[in-house]
């Protein structure tokens, strides 16, 4: 635990406002809290930045016209929300008590109270749930090109999935791997139509299509994955040195589900204003059940809890 870290304890003070995670949505929320002079503090128990930090090139956030990438535009945010005294606390939350007047987010440390509470805990991605996917993590099989890409240089891989985690990652493990495969179920992809385009022009990708993956198999490490056509249902082997899964996501929200309402998915269920089920008690970002989920929208969204979160404690001032 560090200095700073210790001072916030030993205070055992209630905030005004507690934020639950640090992806895009918390530091805005963070950066806004600061801003209206609200006593804020942010907790995140991964790295700063959530998936954002994960993300090689973001070319889709207002601002940056060559593009930017995820480390970069993390701590832009970060120093962002420090400048406007947001506390930034390394711990994960583990348990909400919420229905209250004062909030309380015990993590694995410590306990933080505060008068009104934001939830921005994000998303992480699915898992197929298939034979020798569990026994082969890290051994082959990886949920993040950024992280794992340099294992693969000059090897055969797959990518699973047809959304745009799937061709972006794709796209930027081409720098990488000698071939890769896209394996998506249907016979057309979910992803934005630019992803598309680069995929499709890229000569070390290639796509087979109404396939699903059965099984990863190998030894010390994965070497094939059993693999059924949808259509044709034939069953064929496919040989690879990786397999990198992005067939969605899933909300972490599984400890908030007696916290406040989600719907049959997990996604935290808000009004317009990111309001929850609870008074006082917010959302933002990918875990808020939303129509777009990008980090512009997670930006907007932490802008827009952190208002409302403000106007609640104004009203609760009289
Ligand atoms: P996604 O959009 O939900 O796509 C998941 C893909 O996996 C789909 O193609 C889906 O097939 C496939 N899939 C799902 N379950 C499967 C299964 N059991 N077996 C085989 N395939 C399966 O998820 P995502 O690509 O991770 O993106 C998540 C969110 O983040 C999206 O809102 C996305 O727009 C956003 N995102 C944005 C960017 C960007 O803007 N640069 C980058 C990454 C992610 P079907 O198509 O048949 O359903």
């Amino acid at each position: 635990m560090s200095h700073r870290d210790r001072e916030v304890r030993d205070k055992d003070e209630i905030f005004d406002l507690v934020i639950l995670g640090g992806g895009p949505a918390g530091l805005t929320a963070g950066l806004y809290g600061g801003r209206a002079r609200l006593n804020t503090i942010l907790l995140e128990g991964a790295a700063v930045g959530g998936q954002m930090t994960t993300t090689d090139e973001i070319d889709n956030y207002p601002g940056f016209p060559k593009g930017i990438t995820g480390a970069q535009l993390t701590q832009l945010m970060e120093e962002q929300a420090r400048a406007f005294e947001c506390k930034i606390i390394s711990e994960m939350a583990t348990e909400v008590f919420a229905g209250g007047e004062t909030k309380t987010v015990k993590t694995v440390q410590n306990e933080y109270r505060g008068r009104a509470l934001i939830l921005c805990p994000g998303t992480e991605y699915r898992k197929l749930g298939i034979p020798g996917e569990e026994e082969f993590t890290g051994r082959g099989v990886s949920y993040c090109a950024t992280c794992d890409a340099a294992f693969f240089k000059n090897s055969k891989i797959v990518v699973v999935g047809g959304g745009d985690s799937a061709l972006t990652e794709a796209l930027f493990l081409r720098r990488f791997a000698r071939e890769i495969t896209i394996i998506h179920r249907r016979d057309s992809l979910r992803a934005e139509r630019i992803y598309q385009e680069k995929a499709f022009a890229e000569p070390k990708i290639n796509f087979l299509w109404d396939t699903v993956v059965e099984e990863i198999c190998g030894n010390q490490t994965v070497e094939k994955v059993r693999v059924r056509n949808v259509k044709t249902r034939k069953v064929r082997e496919f040989s690879t040195e990786g397999v990198f899964m992005f067939v969605g996501v899933v909300p972490k929200t599984a400890f908030l589900k007696d916290v406040v309402e989600l719907d049959q998915w997990g996604y935290i269920v808000t009004d317009n204003s990111c309001r929850t089920s609870i008074k006082g008690v917010f959302a933002a970002g990918d875990a808020r059940k939303s129509f777009l989920k990008q980090i512009a929208t997670a930006v907007g969204d932490g802008a827009t809890a952190a208002f409302a979160a403000e106007k609640y404690l104004e009203e609760r001032q009289g």
